[in-house]
């Protein structure tokens, strides 16, 4: 049998390679390759019937030393503390490559969400935020939504720290509803920084995005929006899927049609005119753009040499395991990591509090604007790492990422 995939193994394995690579001190080495803090708490919750549930949650903040932790919350019956600890150090380096001020910290909830009333999420919401407002704080660490939690949970997670705290809070979360001092575009701030690292990447490859061929591995809120983009810009999305199952259509599928077609049935497996496909076959269809947009250990060494894609971008954290990167690699295909890939959101996120805590607001030209420097930006600093040091992307970005955060660390000392 295979072994069970722990994402912090794989983290780790990830930041030793390249602390080897770049000859960082040993002792740096080991304060990158740990976790800050890790809080683990227990979340009584009345259900609907009356009776009382107590749900297993985290917050684990992985380094404050470029600023203050940030990360999204993610609900979600897989979450473990091992996989949150990951989570929350790929924030570090998110956070690192794109260069805004934020070190990187991640939580989440055991429990599943689909399968749970809106006054049941409410609850659960407002008492596991409460629950880690202990080392929350405007200054100290900002969550924000990952997989299954919306700006309504985080407009509750703002009423309860507010409601503590004894005045509004909103700058202690970002992704909030518009009304509570949320940031134009950050709903699809994942997304199109990702697509703005595509274009980047298929103008290095040479390679123009017009009739190029799109699968899409998850809908949530990044899947939806990098489908829209990506067809926006001329490509023909083939397939798209989620955890139900996968969609298929040669012609290139309706996405905003896919998308109402989840809303109505929780999945876009029998949206009309396409053909049904199971969640393996998804990765391994005939495109030029493969985009994860889900959860992590999707493609593996167990299915990578089946991926055809010239372009992998990793909408979703942790989606390919360090075995299968080899394999992409040496195929030629160009990987455009997580870190990197999707660093979009919490860069508008940044611009969310950066505006919160100014009472000044931009308008959606000036996130935009903004938001396509850094990630044209973060993109020419990695791909130029990893030109010059002749390595793959990941790699790159890493090497970029952790040289900042080393430096800061060394500069800061350590304390006493
Ligand atoms: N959950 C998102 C991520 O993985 C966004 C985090 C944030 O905005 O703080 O990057």
């Amino acid at each position: 049998m295979a072994a069970k995939f722990n994402p912090w193994a794989m983290a780790q394995e990830q930041v030793d390679a390249v602390a080897k690579r770049i000859k960082l001190d040993p002792g740096i080495h080991q304060v990158l390759r740990n976790p800050r803090r890790t809080l683990t708490v227990s979340i009584p919750v009345r259900m609907d019937d009356g009776s009382i549930k107590v749900f297993e949650g985290y917050r684990v903040q992985h380094s404050l030393a470029r600023g203050p932790a940030k990360g999204g919350l993610r609900f979600h019956p897989d979450v473990t503390l091992e996989e949150v600890k990951a989570l929350a150090m790929w924030m570090t380096w998110k956070c690192a490559v794109v260069g805004i001020p934020y070190g990187g910290g991640k939580g989440g909830v055991i429990c599943n969400p689909k399968k749970m009333s809106q006054g049941e999420i409410e609850r659960l919401s407002r008492r596991f935020f409460f629950e880690i407002s202990a080392i929350i704080g405007e200054d100290i660490d900002i969550p924000a939504p990952d997989v299954n939690t919306t700006p309504q949970i985080m407009a509750w997670m703002m009423d309860t720290y507010s409601m503590k705290s004894g005045y509004p809070a909103p700058h202690v979360i970002t992704d909030k509803p518009l009304e509570i001092g949320g940031s134009l575009g950050r709903n699809k701030a994942t997304a199109q920084g990702c697509f703005y690292t595509i274009q980047a990447a298929a103008k290095k490859l040479r390679m123009p995005l017009k009739g190029k061929k799109v699968v899409v591995q998850g809908y949530g809120n990044a899947g939806f929006f990098m489908a829209e983009f990506l067809k926006g810009a001329g490509c023909k999305i083939v397939a798209v899927s989620d955890s139900q199952g996968g969609i298929y259509k040669a012609t290139g599928i309706d996405v905003a049609a896919a998308k109402k077609h989840k809303e109505k049935t929780r999945t876009v497996v029998g949206l009309k005119g396409t053909t049904k496909i199971s969640n393996a076959e998804i990765l391994e269809i005939n495109c030029d753009i493969l985009v994860p947009a889900a959860l992590e250990n999707v493609i593996t060494k167990d299915n990578a040499r089946k991926v055809k894609a010239k372009i992998i971008a990793e909408a979703a954290n942790g989606p390919t395991t360090p075995e299968a990167d080899k394999i992409l690699n040496a195929k030629g295909a160009v990987v455009i990591p997580d870190i990197l890939a999707n660093a979009g959101g919490v860069t508008v996120s940044y611009f969310e509090w950066v505006q919160g805590r100014m009472g000044l607001w931009w308008d959606e030209k000036d996130i935009t604007e903004r938001l396509k420097k850094i990630m044209d930006d973060s993109f020419a600093a990695t791909w130029d790492t990893a030109a010059k040091e002749k390595c793959d992307m990941r790699t790159g970005a890493y090497i970029v990422a952790m040289k900042r955060v080393a430096d800061v660390t060394k500069l800061r000392g350590i304390w006493p």
